[in-house]
């Protein structure tokens, strides 16, 4: 399905067209028809010669109603100009195709109306003007078809024209998220609240769950319509009518954003690329009020050039623009800029999670200019420079692609080698990086090893709970980076919980293990001394490390095969007796009250006993 928008000044035929066209009238207010003047939008619809159907939304031309034109125009396919043959080219005309090339609407028929009001020469010097309007705008080169709504002159043709330039149209892609920006709220007495506009980037379901972004109000559908009929689902590109329950019309207006939950939020500020119009009188200069336009959305916004004090006319800039009203935008999204009365540009939305940028900073107008500009792979690297590590499904909504398309482009970044995933595969979930990212990541994890051997030379190494703190990673985010970071062979994370670098080895003089065995041979030989023998604190730790000694509580420290014989001991005798008093160890042990309750404590910490009382009991059998 496609849309079809019409586009002109006041007065040159729009809505008597869209009449002869379509047998509808496209001026549905009584208002309206009373002033013979199209000042909202109008809609209508029409099956062409080739049996495909196409919805018309017909736009108001005056100067006033500019607002009204620019919420009909966005997310049509094809643009119909329309130009009355006896006035030819006028403000409006301009205007209208101003937006038209803003927006980037790149499929358009002029065409020529009240073609039975002027003679061959006038209807030729009209045309002539037309073309060279349209000369440097996103429908240059488009036709041109002279028609009369009065005879009916041109019509048979003007309706091939649409076909033959909507087979050249791409149908609208379904990324999964669907986006139908607000053009009427209404309510119908015995449905409820109606909301309409025009579909885009994904399809809705009969009792869908959907969100209306703007206020933050979620509800549910309760009917689909298109051109008056009942639908199941709605499919991107078509105009809509949705019947919502839960949401009363005064939840819902014009400009709201109507969405599935979940993914898409509201922005306050977004990088842009701007552009001003040749013809507007002075350059735009930085931080200038101005009125923002996208889809239905309008609201009072400020320009900041983030490359210049002042844009001049017909140039174009980095910008962030900040809204008054914040509005649901995506990646991609085209934009018009008005004064008070006049159009003055507009642009494409290039970051909507835009945090404040310096100005004239080059590392961030070279990130903008590969995100707008880039190949494809080069964009996504770019999205991902914007919090990284990502999963795919976030950049898919970073960058407003299927998750499908981002899967594809992900693997070819990697192949490129400017992303790494962590992991074998890419899938939904899995963590990327960009190369320089990840380079990054992995140059701090083996900084932070290394200094922490050189500060401590005789430990193994640090503690995974540790290093993650160290390195600032949190959750799930933390394993898989350590996980990937022992995979690729910079570290080792061993089982005993502790991580180091590949190639550490604790590094002790002869002096240092003289004094260790010296040290444990004292021990052995007697395990519970009045006075303990004593050893450095470092080399104390590498002892426990290598598993040659146990360290008890209070300082207490026995060799491992005697400490071993100890536990066993007060375990068979607990076996026996069911229970133990420290008492009853120190005699078993034939030791000091102190080694006891040292062994005790230990024995609980390490869950094998457990206190009750004054009595300990066995934890396992
Ligand atoms: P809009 O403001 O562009 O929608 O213009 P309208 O459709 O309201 O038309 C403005 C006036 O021009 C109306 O009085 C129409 O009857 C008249 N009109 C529109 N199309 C033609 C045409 O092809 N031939 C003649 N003679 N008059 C036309």
């Amino acid at each position: 399905m496609h849309v079809v928008g019409t586009a002109g000044h006041v007065d040159h035929g729009k809505s008597t067209l869209v009449h002869a066209l379509t047998g509808i009238d496209p001026d549905r207010l009584r208002e309206e028809k009373e002033r013979g003047l199209t000042i909202d939008l109008g809609f209508a619809w029409l099956t062409l010669p080739s049996g495909r159907e196409v919805s018309i939304v017909d736009v108001p031309g005056h100067e006033r109603f500019i607002k009204n034109m620019l919420a009909g125009v966005g997310g049509i396919d094809l643009a119909l100009l329309v130009v009355a043959a006896d006035e030819s080219v006028m403000p409006q005309t301009r205007e209208h195709l101003a937006i038209l090339d803003l927006l980037k609407v790149k499929r358009g028929i002029a065409v020529i109306t009240k073609r039975d009001l002027v003679d061959e020469d006038i209807l030729g010097l009209a045309q002539l003007e037309v073309e060279e309007l349209l000369d440097n705008t996103t429908l240059a080169g488009s036709p041109l078809l002279p028609v009369s709504a009065t005879t009916g002159e041109g019509l048979p043709e003007l309706l091939e024209a649409i076909d033959r330039a909507l087979d050249e149209t791409k149908p609208r892609k379904d990324v999964g998220r669907p986006r139908l920006a607000v053009d009427r709220a209404f309510s119908i007495s015995g449905f409820g609240t109606v909301v309409t506009g025009t579909l885009i980037d994904g399809s809705l379901r009969l009792g869908q769950e959907v969100l209306l972004t703007r206020r933050g109000k979620p509800g549910r559908i309760r009917g689909l319509q298109t051109h008056r009929e009942k639908l199941e689902e709605a499919r991107p590109g078509t105009r809509v009518a949705v019947n919502l329950s839960g949401v009363s019309t005064d939840d819902v207006e014009r400009g709201e954003v109507l969405t599935s939950p979940g993914w898409l939020h509201n922005t306050r500020a977004f990088d842009a690329r701007v552009y001003l119009l040749a013809d507007v009188p002075r350059g735009m200069r930085h931080n200038l009020p101005v009125t923002f336009h996208a889809h239905t959305t309008e609201t009072a916004a400020r320009v900041r050039l983030l490359d210049r004090d002042v844009l001049e006319p017909g140039d174009e800039a980095w910008a962030q623009v900040w809204l008054e009203e914040p509005a649901p935008l995506v990646r991609g999204d085209r934009f018009v800029l008005r004064s008070s009365d006049a159009t003055l540009g507009g642009g494409t939305v290039v970051d909507v999670d835009a945090k404040r940028h310096r100005r004239r900073h080059a590392a961030t107008l070279t990130r903008l200019e590969t995100l707008a500009e880039g190949s494809p792979t080069a964009q996504l690297v770019s999205a991902l420079e914007a919090g990284e590590p990502a999963n795919v499904a976030t950049l898919a909504r970073r960058t407003n692609a299927s998750v499908a398309d981002t899967t594809e482009l992900a693997r070819q970044a990697i192949a490129e080698g400017a992303a790494v995933v962590l992991g074998q595969e890419v899938t939904d979930a899995s963590l990327l990086y960009t190369a320089k990212g990840w380079a990054g990541q992995s140059g701090r994890a083996q900084q932070t090893l290394a200094a922490f051997h050189a500060q401590y030379p005789l430990r193994q190494g640090i503690s995974r709970q540790e290093l993650r703190s160290r390195l600032g990673l949190t959750g799930a985010t933390a394993q898989v980076v350590l996980t990937h970071l022992a995979a690729s062979g910079t570290i080792v994370d061993d089982d005993a919980g502790t991580v180091r670098l590949l190639d550490h080895e604790v590094a002790v003089s002869a002096e240092q293990q003289a004094a260790m065995n010296t040290y444990v041979a004292q021990l052995t030989k007697d395990p519970f001394p009045v006075t303990a023998p004593s050893i450095a604190a470092g080399l104390l730790v590498l002892l426990a490390e290598q598993g040659r000694v146990v360290r008890a509580t209070d300082g207490v420290v026995l060799e491992a095969a005697s400490y071993r014989e100890i536990e066993g001991r007060i375990v068979d005798h607990m076996r026996a007796a069911g229970k133990a008093t420290l008492a009853d160890v120190r005699d078993l042990l034939g030791t000091s009250r102190k080694y006891a309750q040292a062994l005790l404590e230990h024995l609980d910490e390490e869950k094998i006993t457990r206190r009750v009382g004054d009595e300990r009991v066995l934890l396992r059998g």
